[in-house]
């Protein structure tokens, strides 16, 4: 049968070596060791899991463990893709290339040692694929990865890719899920990324979503493009509005199916940029792509007649529907009943919040996929927004720390002078020590710490 061999390098970057979590620098690492006596120095040995079979001076603890890291993350990737892996990846692991004796390193790839050498991380995969089907007949992938917490990871995804798929999908996608793996925690869903890359993404305007799936673009470019390739990834495979089109998205791509990011998403380009916006508005470590998801499908009526609507809102979510929409310059009445609490151990409030407003109730308008200033709004009183548009409610609390609120409110709305007055609040439910201030009336001022 007639096939071709195609060869992959997929370089974690050089430049992430300033952003190991070791205490200092390998090549620091290096000449420190480089005085004590051979007892000081562990010495390369190989150690065996289920499918990863690592070749590493790491101690022999500190090997166990990436082991355990590696088989925990590989679960998850092999539940994500319903795909076993189907030969153990390979690994050459290395935290101080020092200590390697002179055959150990002559076993080495030249490039992967340059790599690791350099503070990096390299997988080497080779594919043979049918010419006439496209088939893969047989993949297999090295990995050298310095011993961080993130590259060993990073490039355990692109070999269980290569071994899985006979690739990685374009570059976007390929190193985008890759970092996924490298900051996969087991603390949860929420974001998680190195320091750096946090205050990296905080001070840059967002990069346009055409220039991060660009297919012009090569694995290893700058660390930059990865944390943005990160950011879009993280945001498709968390967010309920777009997950469920991003794996068979992936699979395609994986596949070398004939899709791309602007055919799947190319209908929604307004949702999928109005919310790829407001996540890095909000950015930081533990923020939840999944609670602050946007609804689209919600209604809203214009609120008008005698009538009061009824809103509801959870504590440990974003902006949420109120389902009616308001006019500029006229003005509204609320009435919030219930209570809740902004974190686990903290005190059940009403909707006009605790300390430094935690737990207040807020109110934003959202017109033509743009956003208001937030506004205050509370338990009772009235308010005339800022602009026309659809009402959006929330419980105010740090973007990033949604996910152990907990409670909800009922909000009652009206236009006010139409109707009968809304009922006060049962201050009874509310807790003693933040009383209902009721009767109040409140304008409307913009929340400058937004
Ligand atoms: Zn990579």
């Amino acid at each position: 049968m007639r096939y071709s061999m195609k060869l992959f390098l997929c370089g974690m970057l050089v430049c992430l070596a300033g952003l190991t979590l070791s205490p200092e620098p390998l090549h620091a690492q290096a000449k420190a060791k480089r005085g004590k006596k051979d007892a000081d120095v562990p010495g390369v040995a190989d150690y065996q899991s289920k499918n990863f079979m690592v070749r590493t001076d790491l101690p022999p603890d500190d090997a166990k463990d990436l082991l355990k890291r590696l088989e925990t993350m590989l679960a998850l990737i092999e539940k994500y893709f319903e795909q076993k892996l189907k030969s153990p990846i390979g690994m050459f692991v290395v935290k101080d290339i020092n200590a390697w004796p002179k055959e150990a390193l002559s076993q080495l790839d030249p490039a992967g040692l340059n790599s690791v050498q350099t503070g990096g991380g390299l997988t080497i995969g080779q594919t043979q694929t049918s010419n006439a089907t496209g088939q893969v007949l047989d993949a297999k992938a090295v990995v050298y990865a310095v011993a961080d917490r993130g590259t060993p990871q990073h490039e355990a995804v692109h070999a269980y890719c290569i071994l899985s798929f006979g690739r990685t999908g374009p570059t976007w996608y390929a190193e985008g899920m890759a970092e996924i793996g490298q900051y996969w925690t087991d603390k949860g869903l929420g974001v998680h990324c190195h320091d750096i890359v946090m205050k990296y993404l905080k001070s840059q305007e967002p990069k346009e979503l055409t220039e991060i799936v660009d297919v012009a673009d090569s694995t290893g470019d700058s660390w930059e493009n990865y944390a943005w390739r990160w950011v879009l990834c993280h945001m498709l495979a968390n967010n309920p509005n777009y997950a469920p089109r991003f794996k068979p998205l992936g699979l395609g791509l994986l596949n070398g199916k004939d899709v791309t990011f602007e055919t799947v998403y190319g209908p929604m380009a307004k949702e999928i940029n109005f919310e790829y916006q407001f996540f890095l508005r909000h950015i930081d470590q533990g923020y939840r792509a999944d609670l602050c998801a946007w609804d689209w499908k919600a209604k809203y009526t214009p609120c008008k007649g005698s009538t009061p609507f009824t809103a509801k809102v959870d504590a440990n979510k974003g902006w949420q529907p109120s389902k009616i929409s308001v006019e500029s310059g006229q003005s509204y009445d609320y009435s919030s009943s219930g209570t809740w609490k902004t974190s686990a151990t903290g005190t059940a409030v009403n909707a006009d919040g605790g300390e430094e407003g935690a737990g207040r109730l807020m109110g934003i308008i959202f017109d033509e996929y743009k956003l208001s200033e937030p506004f205050n709004l509370g338990a009772y009183g009235s308010f005339t927004p800022p602009q026309s548009g659809s009402l959006l409610l929330r419980c105010e609390d740090k973007w990033h720390e949604l996910a152990d609120n907990s409670g909800k409110m009922q909000v009652r709305l009206k236009m006010t002078g139409k109707g009968n007055p809304l009922p006060m609040p049962d201050v009874k439910a509310n807790a003693k020590d933040a009383p209902a201030k009721a009767a109040k009336t409140k304008s409307v001022e913009a929340d400058k710490s937004k």
